[in-house]
């Protein structure tokens, strides 16, 4: 799947053919190219379109446009169409969309060609950028594609990153090409640096002056990643915390630290299933003397002599002597003194047999029996379980202090009066108790306004405060999204990535840095209430279950068939849905999606226990049908 490669190439790959696009010839170079285009020890791209067009400058130049204007593709390859012949019309149509040219590019393709041929030099191949896809005509022949292809590309990433703006990858991708040999272009020096395996550090990734406002760059100057390598990376980095001993009292939601074995058996003695009399089974059916009673809680030293029976009640010690049980409801009053208040003889109405209504010595626990293993999380059946043997003590992993943060300077306290323009905060206190849930401390952080020096001190304030910290809003372009800079610039801290290729939530940030001697994690989501849940709910809340021990980190992903047609958007999206248990037909539950997924829309939110984990779109996929399987991350039952 596309979201799971790194730094993902979108590429389309126009065969320039008129025999082909009659389907008078099969079209080799074409799934050739694509073979090629998506090796992941080379570009590591995705073909997300594929066309055939005849050699006519007009169906050419429509599909370059479609492609570069309308599907923002990061690369098109053409095929075809190059050489001298009458209808070779590729470059001129390719040169009409194109912004700017690559001589470089198509320089270098010669010149690798030439060594192989000197035809290599009719070769009419034009290169450039039309907005932000880069166009590279390649020759029409099976061998003569591949070759030139290969030529290109080396530099095709590099050429890629820049025109996406990731210019923190440039000089990793500098030296790599660097490597590759004689056919590098030096295309750019003296660019930040980062490492090749996308952990971004951001204190080398230029910040512009926020203050100058006009020179902010247009684009992120971030790299996009995959949501898989953006949860590694955030999950590389959750540290799993040190035990400390903790009362069951206190225990609930807490993740066991140790292996804890049953110290005594259960029952720890023999005791009765039922309320009734004890009884010797060879005695038989008939009338009894009623010796004494037995009643739980009791444990007087009884024995029953035969002929005998003693009133037991459920859970009391066996006496000594009895072998069976019979409940109540098998007996009859025969005889009793004291104005009723003693039994003096009753009628056992059934044949007991032996060991019958007793609960033998361990036989709902035998000592020794493992309790809870490490990674258990302690809920109130294993509660019940620890105190059934007695235990009140069990080491469990510390848990995170979370503080939590809102940012924006239109934020109000939902208890307060509303000024104009402004709107409630409600990021924090969705935040918090969804923590609250998790039984995780939290420190309410508070609303930070949008200035560097507010958002520096509340972050450092929180930074004290807590292990983990979470902030909403700020992340993204606006010339108040502060937080990428004042995490970066004025904390040093380590931004791991800035931007992940999901929707919703792209600006997701992850930092982390020292201070005061810890490590400290930090996650700045996206301001929109629904982006903001989940990405919480996608990296923030694995980071935590990590960090206090459990064994269990993921979201649960379920099949569920869809209820709607769902466009696909160019990003894996995930849609809010109301899963349907209640009604499936085999067994999937039915998903409906929550109207308008606009992430602003809390209420979509509400009305969800689902999100849908949609794949891009792509030319094969454009929609998903209703009636499809799909994925979902369940959130809540
Ligand atoms: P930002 O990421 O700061 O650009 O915010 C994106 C959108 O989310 C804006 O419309 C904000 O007003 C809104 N927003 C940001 N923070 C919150 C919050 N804590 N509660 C509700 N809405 C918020
Ligand atoms: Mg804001």
């Amino acid at each position: 799947m596309a979201s799971a490669k790194r730094n993902t190439v979108r590429v389309g790959i126009l065969t320039v053919s008129d025999t082909c696009s009659r389907k008078e010839a099969v079209d080799k170079s074409g799934p050739n190219l694509k073979k090629l285009a998506e090796d992941t020890s080379g570009l590591d791209g995705v073909v997300v379109a594929t066309g055939i067009v005849p050699d006519e400058i007009s169906s050419i130049k429509e599909t370059l446009l479609e492609w570069s204007d309308v599907k923002e593709l990061d690369l098109i390859l053409t095929t075809g169409g190059t050489g001298f012949a009458d209808r070779d019309v590729t470059p001129e149509a390719t040169k009409s969309v194109l912004e700017k040219e690559a001589p470089g590019l198509a320089m270098v393709m010669l010149m690798g060609s030439l060594k192989i041929t000197p035809l290599a030099v009719l070769s009419r191949s034009v290169c450039g950028i039309r907005k932000k896809t880069l166009i590279v005509n390649l020759p029409g022949s099976l061998k003569g594609s591949q070759e030139w292809f290969g030529f290109a590309q080396p530099s095709l990433s590099h050429a890629i990153q820049l025109l996406k703006g990731e210019r923190a990858c440039v000089k990793a991708t500098h030296k790599e090409l660097a490597d590759t040999g004689p056919q590098t272009i030096n295309m750019v020096s003296n660019l930040p640096t980062v490492s090749p395996h996308g952990h971004h550090n951001c204190q080398k990734i230029r910040h512009h002056d926020v203050e100058k406002v006009a020179r902010r760059p247009r684009d992120s100057i971030y790299p996009v990643i995959p949501f898989k390598d953006a949860l590694k990376i955030v999950m590389d980095n959750a540290p799993v915390l040190p035990s400390e001993v903790v009362d069951i009292k206190d225990a609930l939601a807490r993740v066991v630290a140790e292996e804890v074995k049953a110290p005594i058996s259960l029952p720890p003695f023999r005791n009765s299933i039922k309320d009734g009399y004890a009884v010797l089974a060879s005695d038989g059916p008939g009338v009894r003397q009623v010796m004494n009673d037995a009643t739980a809680g009791d444990a007087p030293d009884l024995e029953l002599l035969p002929g005998h029976v003693i009133r037991i009640t459920t859970g009391a010690p066996i006496p000594k002597g009895a072998d069976a049980v019979v409940q109540v409801e098998d007996t009859e009053l025969v005889e009793e003194a004291d104005d009723g208040k003693r039994e003096v003889s009753v009628r056992i109405l059934s044949t007991p047999t032996a060991g019958q209504d007793i609960r033998p010595i361990g036989s709902d626990l035998q000592e020794g029996t493992m309790l809870v293993i490490p990674g258990t999380k302690l809920c109130p059946p294993e509660l019940g379980l620890l105190a059934s043997v007695g235990i009140t003590k069990v080491k469990c992993h510390r848990r995170p202090v979370v503080g939590v943060c809102s940012t924006g300077n239109e934020l109000t306290e939902p208890s307060e009066k509303l000024p104009p323009g402004h709107i409630y905060d409600s990021n924090r206190i969705t935040m918090l108790a969804t923590l609250l849930e998790l039984n995780v401390p939290t420190v309410d952080v508070g609303i930070a306004p949008d200035t560097v020096q507010a958002t520096k001190e509340v972050l450092l304030k929180a930074a004290s405060q807590s292990d983990v910290i979470v902030t909403t809003g700020g992340v993204s372009m606006g010339e108040k999204d502060l937080l990428k800079y004042v995490l970066s610039e004025e904390l040093k801290a380590t931004l791991h990535f800035g931007r992940i290729f999901i929707k919703p939530g792209k600006p997701t940030t992850f930092c982390t840095f020292e201070h005061e001697g810890a490590k400290k994690l930090f996650f700045s989501l996206p301001g929109n209430p629904v982006s903001g849940i989940v990405t919480f709910n996608h990296f923030v809340l694995p980071c935590l279950r990590r960090m206090m021990g459990h064994a269990d980190l993921h979201l649960k992903r379920i099949k569920v068939r869809v209820q709607d047609d769902l466009k696909l958007d160019p990003r894996p999206e995930f849609q809010r849905a109301l899963l349907d248990w209640q009604s499936p037909e085999d067994g999937v539950p039915l998903a409906s999606t929550t109207g308008n997924q606009i992430s602003s829309r809390l209420i979509s939110m509400r009305q969800a226990n689902a999100l849908l984990a949609l794949p891009p779109r792509s030319d094969e996929q454009p929609t998903i049908p209703k009636g499809s399987l799909v994925e979902a991350v369940v959130l809540r039952l």
